[in-house]
């Protein structure tokens, strides 16, 4: 077999360690962006260098920013009493199409996977804790992770530290495709689900 020069092996590499990206897609994508114009492949290194240089972690909900603390947790006109609780910055997104939601939000970077080795201290579960004593005070917490098995027993855990905090907790009601993802649902799903929820705790 034909032994690949460094930098081409390299970015094999490197698009093989994306989720969803296999050594024969990343070859392709290598060999495309050989032949296409310089252009392309600069604008391509350009956009991830600025994507790692502009955009940060909100350090109070954990959503992708640039400025820190974000947009949504500055904004004054947000509910600041309710704190829906979702998976990925992407689901934030989903939430704010539909329009139905006014409150804060708290990312958690992911859900606890015993399989795949994560905890609940690899997610930011620790740090909504704090949140609840702000004032205004916290009354509810909407927990919007995704209606399968990892977004359920997230659920369930941080149901659980809550427990005695006084807040409200609440799920997303049934209605969302199960198994499905919180981003792919259209917005009247979404909506129904929200307007929905039911007590956890
Ligand atoms: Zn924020």
């Amino acid at each position: 077999m034909q032994v690949l020069v460094e930098p081409v092996a390299k970015l094999i590499d490197e698009f093989s360690r994306l989720p969803g990206i296999g050594p024969k897609t990343a070859s392709r994508l290598v060999f495309y962006l050989l032949r296409a114009p310089e252009e392309q492949a600069g604008s391509l290194a350009d956009a991830l260098r600025e994507l790692r240089e502009r955009i940060t972690f909100c350090s109070t909900c954990f959503n992708i920013t640039e400025s820190d603390p974000c947009a949504i947790c500055t904004d004054e006109n947000r509910d600041r009493s309710l704190i829906c609780v979702v998976e990925e910055p992407l689901d934030v997104i989903a939430i704010e199409r539909t329009s139905e939601f006014h409150g804060l939000y708290h990312v958690l970077h992911g859900t606890i996977a015993p399989v795949e080795g994560i905890g609940p201290d690899d997610l930011r579960i620790a740090q909504l804790l704090p949140r609840l004593g702000a004032h205004p005070p916290v009354r509810e917490v909407i927990i919007a992770t995704n209606p399968n098995m990892e977004g359920e027993a997230t659920a369930m855990y941080i149901a659980r530290q809550l427990e005695g905090s006084g807040v409200q907790v609440t799920r997303l009601a049934r209605g969302l495709p199960v198994g499905g993802d919180l981003e792919y649902a259209d917005e009247i799903t979404l909506s129904r689900a929200l307007a929905g929820r039911h007590v956890m705790s």
